[in-house]
């Protein structure tokens, strides 16, 4: 078996692409070519024979679409709403892994994504893992992807013939299918700073929550990413694991954000809290499969949107 996968490996055609340019080259020379960035999904469907790439171009070593930065920070609609320049937007490279969204610098912008960073895999798995590689994979159990879809992130891609930008709900086409053409890159996504960046309160910040089957190395078996973003005054929800494609329950997002207060931290009405969560839950098209119920996951959006809520908002 292991003999078998070594002559596997030997007989792929691996090229190391130090830039942007250089890797969109050898995927445009090679129409067989495949992308591997942290090889954390990518080697195990080659383990388990789902995969035989015959060429592949890494790009771990390709330092553009590494890190973060901030854009449009003053001035400028930066591209993403008409306020998106006061706020600012977030670049984040296809490449940034588990373990850089955990930084502390990087927390104090999207603690949501931080908090979805530290729910996935091991140390090893958050190591090698990146953003980009989720977003290749698109399982509807991806954990950054509920994030993404709650601030409709823009999902960034270039090949030898240009660039292009998709919305995150056109990106993902399906469970595990994407709007990737043969010979592009996702170099990165874009999201709007939901808070301005020297804000003095938390509020706009965000949650992350996930349900499995046990506390650690799990794949979510619902999740869900609730943001309350102060440029627009509005909650917005992205679910995971509860349909064949991240999921915004935008009639939840609608009847809840007016009854907030978004000066000041205020405290909810329980019963709106109890609205609230069941029309998330009505929201979600769970399945049935061997990690759960699809009536247990459409009670654990529910009872996830309204925790993210209070810890947001807080709750009489
Ligand atoms: C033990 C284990 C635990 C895990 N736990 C979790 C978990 O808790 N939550 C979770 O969401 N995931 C989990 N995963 C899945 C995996 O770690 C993530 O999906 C990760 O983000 C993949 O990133 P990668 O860089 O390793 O991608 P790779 O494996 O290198 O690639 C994944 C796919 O994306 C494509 N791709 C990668 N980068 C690009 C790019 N820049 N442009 C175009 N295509 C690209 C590749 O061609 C491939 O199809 C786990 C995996 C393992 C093995």
């Amino acid at each position: 078996m292991l003999a078998e996968l070594a002559g596997a490996l030997r007989a792929m055609n691996v090229k190391v692409a130090r830039t942007l340019d250089e890797a969109c080259e050898r995927l445009a020379e090679n129409p067989e070519a495949e992308v591997l960035a942290g090889g954390t999904d990518f080697m195990v469907e080659v383990n388990y024979r789902h995969r035989s790439p015959k060429a592949v171009v890494a790009i771990s070593a390709v330092r553009e679409i590494a890190g973060w930065r901030l854009e449009n920070e003053s001035g400028g609609a930066g591209g993403m709403g008409a306020d998106a320049g006061r706020y600012g937007t977030l670049w984040i490279g296809a490449n940034m892994t588990y373990t850089e969204m955990a930084t502390p610098a990087f927390e104090g912008l999207l603690p949501s994504l931080t908090q979805a960073a530290r729910t996935v895999g091991s140390p090893q798995i958050r190591n090698a893992g990146t953003i980009g590689g989720n977003l290749g994979t698109a399982s509807p159990a991806g954990d950054t992807l509920p994030v993404l879809a709650a601030l409709d992130a823009e999902v960034l891609l270039r090949s030898a013939d240009g660039s292009r930008e998709l919305a995150l709900s056109d990106f993902i086409t399906g469970p595990k299918q994407t709007a990737l053409q043969q010979g592009e890159i996702i170099t990165g996504v874009r999201v709007p700073l939901v808070a301005p960046t020297d804000a003095s309160n938390d509020i706009g910040r965000g949650e992350f929550l996930k349900v499995g089957t046990r506390n650690a190395m799990v794949i979510s078996v619902a999740g869900l990413a609730l943001i309350a973003r102060h440029d627009i005054q509005r909650v917005c929800v992205g679910l995971g694991s509860v349909a064949a494609v991240p999921v915004r329950p935008t009639e939840a997002e609608e009847w809840i954000s007016p009854r907030l207060d978004w000066q000041q931290r205020s405290l909810l009405d329980p019963v709106d809290v109890e609205t609230f969560g069941e029309m998330v839950a009505q929201a979600a098209s769970p399945i049935d499969d061997h990690r759960s119920t699809a009536v247990y996951r459409r009670h654990a959006v529910g009872v996830m949107a309204k925790r993210a809520l209070v810890r947001t908002f807080g709750s009489n």
